[in-house]
C-alpha cells in the first residue's frame, strides 16, 4: 500500500480550492473524512441540519473519488477513534490539515494520539484571518463592527471608488428598514435540488437514529454540492439581490426567506468562498447598476458581520462560551423547540419557518427568538446549543457571538453596547404577525397582554442594577420607573414565565 500523507478535511471545509486540498493532485495524498457518532449524538439536531452536513460530506468524498483521489470516508464512534483507525489502516506518517473552524476540533488536533507529523495550514476560508484581526484590534480601545467593516472594505477594495466608499457613504441601513409590504408580491424563487441516492442513504440513517432529531425532513432546499451552491449564488445575484435591501428586516408569516440570499449554509460548509460571493454581488452592482442599499447591505452581512463574528470568536474563546453576565438560567422554551405549540403568532410563525427549513432570517433570530430568550432569561449556553443544532447554517463560531454577544447580552457588552430587548411594538411594526394574534402588542397587563411587552418591562426591572451604569439604557430605565402599573406588570410577567416554561403560552 502506498504511504501517502493524509489530508484530513473537516465537514465545514468542503472545498477543493482551499486549505490543505488547494493545489493537491490525485496520487499525492489520501483524503480523510470522518463522521463521528459522538458528534451526531451530541445534540438534538434539526433533520435538515444533520442531513446537510452528512450529505455534503458524502457528496464531496464522491467528487474527490471521481477526480481520482484516494478517499477514506469513514464512520467512527468519535473523531479520535476514526483518526486512530485510519492511521492504523494506512500506516500514516504525516497529516495535513487546515486550521479548523471549531474550537473543540482545534483542541483535539493538539492532543491526537500517536507520533504522526501534523502540519496545520492557515485557514483561508475568510477574507480576514483572526491573526490579522488581532493585529488590527491590538491598538484599539474598542473594535466595533462598523470600524472593522470599513477597514475590510478599504483594504480589499470592495465597493470602493478610489479611496471613497461607493456612493459616498459606508452604510445604507436606513434605506433597509421598510415594513413588510402588503402587496402580496412574489419573492425571488430558489431552485429545489433533486435528492439523490446519497441523500436517500443519509435520510434513512437519520430516520434510524433513536430519537434525538426534530424538524421536517430534507426537501432539496439546501445545496449539498459546490455546483448546487453556485446555482444558488447565481440565482440570488440574478433575482434576489436587487429586492434584498429594503425589506431585509421585515417578517412575514407566510414567507420564510423573502429576498434573503439563503447562502449562509453554503459558505459555512465551505461550498462557497466568501470572496466569490462578495465579488459576484459587486460585479452585479457595477454591471447592472443595482440599488446600492441592497448591494451594500448584503456585502455588509458577508464582509462585515460574518467575518467579524468569526474573528471575535477566536479572540474571546474559550472563556467566551461560559459568559452569563445577566445570570440567566431558564431552559429554552418548549415553544421554540417544537415540543409545545404557542398562541404567540410571531413565535409560532418563526418556529414554523424553522421546522420547515431549518432556517429563519436574521430578524426572526434576533428579535423573536433572541428577544424572548433575553427578556425571559434563557441560559446563554442552552440557547447557543439549541440554535447551533437547529439552523442549517449553525456552528459554534457562528452561534456563540450571535447568541451570547448579540442576542442575550451575556458578555456584558463586549459585542453590543446595549441589549437588544424590545416589546411587541417592534414586532408589530416589522411583521404581519400581531394582526390576528390573541395577544395585544400594546398591552402589558391582563390575560391578552403581549408576552414580549410584559417581559420587556419586567426584564428592565429585573436587571435595573446591572444597567444602571449604561448610559445607553438610561431612557429605557426611566420609562420603566415611570410605569404606574409596574407591580401589576411584574405579577403578569411571573405568570407569563411560568406558562413559557410549561409550554402553555
Ligand atoms: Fe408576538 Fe405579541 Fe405580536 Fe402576538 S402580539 S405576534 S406575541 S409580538
Amino acid at each position: 500500500m502506498t504511504r501517502l500523507p493524509t489530508v484530513w478535511v473537516f465537514g465545514d471545509q468542503l472545498n477543493r480550492n482551499i486549505g490543505a486540498l488547494r493545489g493537491r493532485e490525485p496520487g499525492d495524498c489520501r483524503v480523510l473524512l470522518i463522521e463521528s457518532e459522538l458528534k451526531i449524538a451530541s445534540k438534538r439536531w434539526h433533520r435538515q441540519r444533520l442531513h446537510l452536513v452528512l450529505s455534503a460530506m458524502r457528496h464531496f468524498a464522491a467528487e474527490l473519488e471521481a477526480e481520482g483521489f484516494d478517499v477514506d470516508h469513514r464512520r467512527a464512534p468519535s473523531f479520535v477513534q476514526g483518526y486512530t483507525e485510519h492511521c492504523a489502516a494506512f500506516d500514516v506518517e504525516r497529516l495535513i490539515v487546515m486550521e479548523p473552524m471549531s474550537w473543540d476540533v482545534a483542541a483535539l488536533l493538539g492532543r491526537l494520539p500517536g507520533d504522526v507529523d501534523v502540519e496545520t495550514l492557515r485557514n483561508d476560508q475568510f477574507f480576514c484571518h483572526y491573526d490579522e484581526f488581532a493585529t488590527w484590534a491590538s491598538d484599539r480601545k474598542s473594535f466595533k463592527m462598523e470600524d472593522f467593516y470599513r477597514w475590510q472594505r478599504t483594504r480589499h477594495g470592495v465597493l470602493m471608488d478610489g479611496p471613497e466608499p461607493a456612493g459616498g457613504k459606508w452604510n445604507y441601513d436606513h434605506d433597509n428598514r421598510e415594513r413588510p409590504p402588503k402587496d402580496g408580491r412574489a419573492w425571488p424563487p430558489i431552485t429545489s435540488f433533486e435528492l439523490d441516492d446519497i441523500d436517500t442513504e443519509v435520510i434513512a440513517m437519520i430516520d434510524a437514529l433513536d430519537g434525538g432529531v426534530w424538524g421536517s425532513g430534507p426537501d432539496g432546499t439546501w445545496p449539498v454540492t459546490r455546483d448546487q451552491a453556485l446555482t444558488r449564488l447565481d440565482e440570488f445575484v440574478a433575482t434576489g439581490l436587487e429586492p434584498f435591501g429594503p425589506h431585509e428586516d421585515a417578517m412575514l408569516g407566510e414567507e420564510w426567506k423573502l429576498a434573503h440570499s439563503v447562502l449562509s449554509s453554503c459558505m459555512n460548509l465551505g461550498l462557497l468562498h466568501a470572496t466569490e460571493v462578495v465579488e459576484a454581488a459587486e460585479v452585479a452592482y457595477r454591471e447592472r447598476d443595482l440599488p446600492l442599499n441592497s448591494v451594500e447591505g448584503f456585502i455588509r452581512q458577508v464582509l462585515g458581520w460574518r467575518e467579524y463574528v468569526w474573528c471575535v470568536f477566536w479572540r474571546w474563546m474559550p472563556d467566551y462560551r461560559s459568559r452569563n453576565h445577566l445570570g440567566a438560567t431558564r431552559q429554552v422554551p418548549p415553544a421554540f423547540t417544537g415540543e409545545a405549540s404557542t398562541e404567540m403568532n410571531c413565535v409560532s410563525n418563526a418556529v414554523q419557518h424553522l421546522d420547515d427549513h431549518g432556517y429563519t432570517h436574521h430578524i426572526e433570530r434576533l428579535m423573536v427568538f433572541g428577544n424572548l430568550a433575553l427578556t425571559s432569561g434563557v441560559d446563554p449556553w442552552a440557547m447557543t446549543e439549541w440554535m447551533w443544532a437547529s439552523f442549517v447554517d449553525g456552528a459554534e463560531w457562528v452561534m456563540l457571538p450571535n447568541v451570547i454577544g448579540m442576542a442575550l447580552h451575556a458578555d456584558g457588552g463586549m459585542m453590543a453596547t446595549k441589549p437588544y430587548a424590545s416589546g411587541g411594538a417592534y414586532i408589530n411594526k416589522m411583521s404581519d404577525s400581531c394582526k390576528g394574534c390573541r395577544f395585544d402588542p400594546k398591552k402589558r397587563t391582563g390575560d391578552d397582554a403581549c408576552p414580549f411587552t410584559t417581559l420587556y418591562w419586567d426584564f428592565l426591572a429585573r436587571n435595573a442594577d446591572q444597567f444602571s451604569n449604561n448610559h445607553r439604557m438610561g431612557q429605557q430605565l426611566a420609562g420603566m420607573r415611570r410605569l404606574s402599573d409596574l407591580d401589576a406588570v411584574r405579577d403578569r410577567a411571573a405568570e407569563v414565565l411560568d406558562a413559557l416554561d410549561a409550554g402553555t403560552l
